[in-house]
């Protein structure tokens, strides 16, 4: 976050997002799309910027070819930037715990961060008003609304399954604040269920688990995110499937969210899956053409800007599977408008978005697709690639198979040699079953689905 005027507020995201935006007029789609991808500010302290980049290749190229480029860029939107530093990933430095010391008043800081309620771990940001609802995702936030009017009582526990950035820690988030402002009384606690599964780690080290009990037995709602994380982690479920059962049996209110539906969690006790599949479960799919307009705009108003009709019509056509993806669209253009004081026209936009677009996540390939359906299945990459006629693996790999005919269109034999050296007879036998049964059986539909969102979301 940095203050680029007295008025002018930036996050380290639309920091970045301008200079990108100035790079890209520089140099070609190519080089912008190799060196760039996947960079991001870190942390800014002190005048001292820190640009995460993927890899080392990445680090030396902006270091030594773009590093002067970069500073000046930096340096001509805020004076007090003297440095900037490049780190392989991003865990090191980023930390937003202390505000850099050249802010002016602590009344213009607006970091998200710092509004995360520590008790709660709620981030108010995150309401039912600015949740756009469409056919995509309104059984899911349906069901959320009430169960924020009647924690307990309905719908328990909730549970809301959908790929990656399409709105599931924003419903679980707007439930936990409606719930603090109808119920004053009531405890409410968000974790995102890696979370859950340190704390039960340290408790067990620390011999401490009591504590870490009584502490979750206080709680009214108890708010887990992603507990497709707790997959294979026995411990962690064992006491997950306690702490649930006390808060059920006292009606407190239990919400949970996963990237899949609880039967296609690999490696979940079965006791644990019953008790998700037990309550209410809401999925949230890809949003409409008219939905991503409705958030594009809401998003904008937010940040008091109005974009040109045609110019959200531009992005909604080439954003349709992401909502987390629309908002960084938004956000870019969003910066040329604070530096340029200028509302961007089409023209300037589809120039400022092109490398978003062309971005390699939205391509799928033989890869990615084979680590998609392995990690989907908790399998190896190489289990898949072999030739092993194991029950848990020959499925998977005829799923694998199947996208790669029906999302690349790969050829039989290139699909056969692929997959532990098969002919190409397999390869259509395993194709041709797998949609047949597609279109009978509901599961596989779902879970192929959810595989598509995974290849296609990064
Ligand atoms: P997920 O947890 O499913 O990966 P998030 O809840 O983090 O996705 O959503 C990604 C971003 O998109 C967030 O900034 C969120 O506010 C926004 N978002 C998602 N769904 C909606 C929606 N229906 N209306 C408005 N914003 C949304
Ligand atoms: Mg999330």
């Amino acid at each position: 976050m940095i203050i680029i005027a007295t008025d002018i507020i930036m996050t380290n995201e639309e920091l970045w997002q301008a200079v990108l935006a100035q790079i890209q007029l520089n140099i070609s789609q190519a080089n912008f799309a190799t060196w760039f991808k996947n960079t991001d500010i870190a942390s800014c302290k002190e005048g001292q910027i820190m640009v995460s980049v993927p890899n080392s290749f990445a680090k030396e190229w902006l270091e030594n070819k773009y590093g002067k480029t970069i500073f000046k860029i930096l340096y001509n939107l805020d004076k007090e930037i003297k440095e900037v530093n490049y780190i392989i990933g991003k865990t090191e430095l980023k930390t937003f715990k202390k505000p850099p010391v050249s802010f002016p008043s602590p009344g213009q800081l607006e970091i998200e961060e710092f509004k995360i309620n520590k008790e709660t771990n709620l981030n108010p940001r995150y309401a039912f008003d600015n949740f756009v609802v469409g056919p995509f995702n309104e059984l899911a936030q349906a069901a959320a609304w009430a169960a924020s009017k009647k924690p307990g009582l309905v719908y328990n526990p909730l549970f809301i399954y959908g790929g990656v950035g399409l709105g599931k820690t924003h419903l679980l988030q707007a439930i936990g604040n409606a719930v603090i402002k109808n119920f004053s009384n009531k405890k409410v606690k968000y974790l995102p269920a890696e979370k859950f599964t340190a704390g039960v780690v340290s408790s067990i080290k620390n011999h401490d688990m009591e504590n870490f009990k009584a502490k979750y037995r206080s709680i009214d709602v108890l708010i887990i995110d992603d507990v497709q994380f707790l997959a294979g982690k026995e411990k962690t479920q064992e006491e997950f499937f306690h702490t649930f059962n006390t808060l059920y049996e006292d009606n407190k209110q239990i919400v949970l969210s996963s990237d899949r539906p609880p039967k296609a969690i690999p490696a979940l006790a079965d006791r644990l899956r019953s008790r998700f599949e037990g309550g209410m479960i809401g999925d949230i799919s890809y949003p409409d053409y008219e939905t991503r307009i409705a958030i594009l705009k809401t998003k904008s108003q937010e940040k008091g800007i109005g974009f040109p009709e045609e110019v959200l019509d531009y992005i909604a056509n080439n954003i349709q599977r992401n909502i987390r993806d629309l908002e960084g669209a938004l956000n870019r253009l969003v910066a040329f408008q604070k530096i340029n004081n200028q509302t961007p026209n089409l023209e300037v936009s589809k120039s400022l978005l092109r490398s978003l677009f062309l971005s390699p996540n939205r391509i799928a390939n033989p890869k990615k697709i084979i680590l998609a359906v392995a990690e989907f299945y908790d399998l190896r990459e190489k289990d898949i690639l072999s030739s092993s006629r194991k029950k848990e693996v020959v499925r998977p790999r005829q799923i694998a198979m199947y996208l790669l005919r029906e999302e690349l269109k790969s050829s039989y034999p290139f699909i056969g040699r692929k997959f532990g050296g098969k002919d190409h007879t397999t390869a259509i036998h395993s194709c041709e079953k797998i949609a047949k049964e597609l279109g009978e059986n509901e599961n596989l539909t779902n879970e192929i689905s959810l595989i598509k969102q995974r290849i296609f979301s990064g």
